[in-house]
């Protein structure tokens, strides 16, 4: 991708070198990132908007957040400021004033390197890759807390990350209503089989490989989840077994 004739940086090689040299693990903390520039900061106030970054000129930068938001949010503001700054002083794209595919450009950037930081590649193959019974259903209910990211964000992560379709249900008056699907693959998405027939019968956190019919092993997860909302949602997940690494176990409780 290319800005005003300069390449723009890969986020994902820039997240995870930040995060190496800023010695952080999930939860990733922002301060530490932060600190890996001198002058740079972050400022909680009442804002209309999420937040913005200013340039301090010689003296450094101010990543501003809306004070009222809720702490998954902030951390993504803060994420997707920093990757305004990167931009900035790695390819010297200005904090602000693009417009057009431009600006587009620019905001899709940052959005894919505060997914990098927040959410590393690295981390979340590590966890698919964990042998124990039922890892990645349990890493489908927990991700957001785990990497302190709001579950829309942790699922789009998730989606990309191991080309998984992944639904999002919850209870009603004794139906089962489907709040979002996530998927790498909107084909995928629209095919989706009706698994909240299965709802009443499974609990959760598990995890099955499937062959559903075209020979592709398929890893089938589901985990029922409640966060501080105190709202019960399933999570359904079908990803390729192939998106997981060799080395891991799918098979172990499949056999048993
Ligand atoms: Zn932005």
């Amino acid at each position: 991708m290319v800005v005003g004739h300069v390449a723009l940086p890969d986020p994902e090689a820039v997240g995870e070198s930040l995060i190496k040299v800023a010695e952080a693990t999930p939860p990733v903390d922002l301060t530490r990132v932060v600190l890996l520039w001198n002058g740079l900061r972050v400022t909680e106030c009442d804002l209309r908007g999420e937040g913005y970054i200013l340039d301090l000129e010689g003296f450094g930068g101010e990543i501003v957040v809306r004070k009222a938001s809720k702490e998954t949010r902030k951390r993504y503001t803060i994420a997707h400021e920093l990757g305004h700054w990167v931009l900035h002083k790695c390819a010297g794209i200005n904090l602000s004033g693009q417009v057009g595919t431009e600006r587009i450009a620019v905001e899709r950037r940052c959005d894919r390197f505060a997914a990098s930081l927040l959410i590393p590649k690295k981390e979340v193959l590590r966890h698919l890759r964990m042998p124990q019974r039922n890892a990645v259903a349990s890493l489908m209910g927990s991700g957001p807390d785990v990497y302190k990211v709001s579950e829309h964000a942790f699922y789009i992560r998730m989606a990309e990350l191991a080309s998984a379709t992944i639904h999002v249900l919850r209870e009603s008056q004794s139906r089962f209503r489907l709040v979002k699907t996530y998927s790498a693959s909107p084909l995928e998405a629209a095919n989706m089989v009706d698994w909240s027939l299965l709802l009443p019968y499974v609990q959760g956190p598990a995890q099955r490989l499937l062959d559903l019919g075209d020979g592709t092993p398929t890893l089938f997860t589901w985990s029922n989840v409640q966060r501080n909302d105190n709202r019960v949602r399933w999570v359904l997940a079908t990803m390729p077994a192939s998106s997981l690494a060799t080395g891991i176990d799918v098979f172990s409780d499949y056999r048993a």
